[in-house]
């Protein structure tokens, strides 16, 4: 239904949302290098967008709280301009977020969240769980995590094919095509190398900090991932209200 920017809302009007069932979202991304072609938001772009989209076809109203700019971000961690925080604190920020929305009234709060590094996501999922009322939509799950694709399954959803395409899609001014279209393809199983003990990009083999296929990346492609992402996260919110 309607999409409301709580920066934008008076404190009467946020309580009238919550009262009338809107839901509550949370963009959640990092500021982290993402590759010589794009830019160090392109997390928090991405759940901008999906929180935007689910605002559109869910069947309350929503509103979207100001993003979760910072995370736990350790793998690009050595790239100029990453900011990354512990696990303690990105928890206890995230918990604190999550407790102050539930405390304004929202009996739903969905953390919509892309940043995908493993440990954050741990810490997404630990302080989803610490506050009643929160839904954490995880599209990396199956159905949907392997309809996004070989690259994002196995190559690495880090500034590669998949997440240059949702950036085509959602804020073409902000990839540097040229930049992207030089990019050789990189293939690194960086999941593999995460769980193989590797402690941050430059150890997985990404001296740039991309991974995957950049210069195969397409804005139709980003409209395809888009939908599916929305499908899922969708999904999940759909089913915490049922
Ligand atoms: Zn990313």
């Amino acid at each position: 239904m309607t999409l409301f920017d709580a920066r934008h809302l008076s404190w009467p009007k946020t309580r009238a949302l919550a009262q009338a069932g809107a839901v509550a979202l949370l963009p959640v991304g990092s500021t982290e290098a993402h590759g010589p072609h794009l830019p160090l938001s392109v997390d928090v772009v991405i759940a901008e967008e999906v929180c935007r989209r689910v605002a559109a076809r869910l069947s309350r109203d929503c509103v979207v709280f100001p993003p979760v700019t910072y995370a736990l971000t350790d793998f690009a961690a050595p790239f100029p301009g990453t900011v990354t925080l512990n696990a303690d604190v990105a928890r206890q920020m995230l918990t604190g977020i999550l407790t102050g929305i539930v405390g304004g009234g929202f009996q739903t709060v969905a953390v919509v969240n892309h940043h995908l590094e493993p440990a954050h996501f741990r810490v997404v999922h630990d302080a989803g769980k610490a506050v009643k009322g929160v839904v954490v939509p995880d599209h990396r799950r199956a159905p949907t995590g392997p309809l996004l694709g070989h690259e994002f399954m196995h190559g690495g959803s880090h500034a590669g094919r998949y997440e240059t395409s949702l950036m085509l899609a959602a804020a073409p001014h902000l990839v540097d095509v040229a930049a992207m279209k030089s990019l050789p393809a990189l293939e690194i199983d960086l999941p593999g190398a995460i769980k193989g003990g590797a402690k941050n990009f430059l150890e997985c083999g990404g001296a740039d900090a991309y991974f995957g296929a950049p210069a195969e990346a397409t804005a139709e492609e980003g409209e395809r991932l888009f939908t599916l992402i929305t499908d899922a996260t969708l999904a999940s919110i759909e089913s915490a209200l049922s």
